[in-house]
């Protein structure tokens, strides 16, 4: 499974705190998530980074 962060991310961080793993800051201060598909273990946390994104803006693909 992989995630992908959309154009609605106001870069709060929320996602970057829950799953730094898979959630990175980039330099226009919004957000972006690994490329290749999530590493073992970071499931649980995509989806809890995914329900409480004030924005909706994180989405899985797979
Ligand atoms: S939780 Fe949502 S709005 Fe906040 S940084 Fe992550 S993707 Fe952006």
């Amino acid at each position: 499974m992989k995630c992908k962060v959309n154009t609605a991310c106001i870069g709060c961080g929320y996602c970057v705190k829950v799953c730094p793993r898979v959630f990175h800051t980039n330099r226009r201060g919004t957000v972006h998530a690994l490329e290749e598909p999530i590493p073992d273990g970071t499931e649980s946390a995509v989806i809890q980074a995914k329900e409480h994104c004030p924005t909706q803006a994180i989405e899985m693909i797979g």
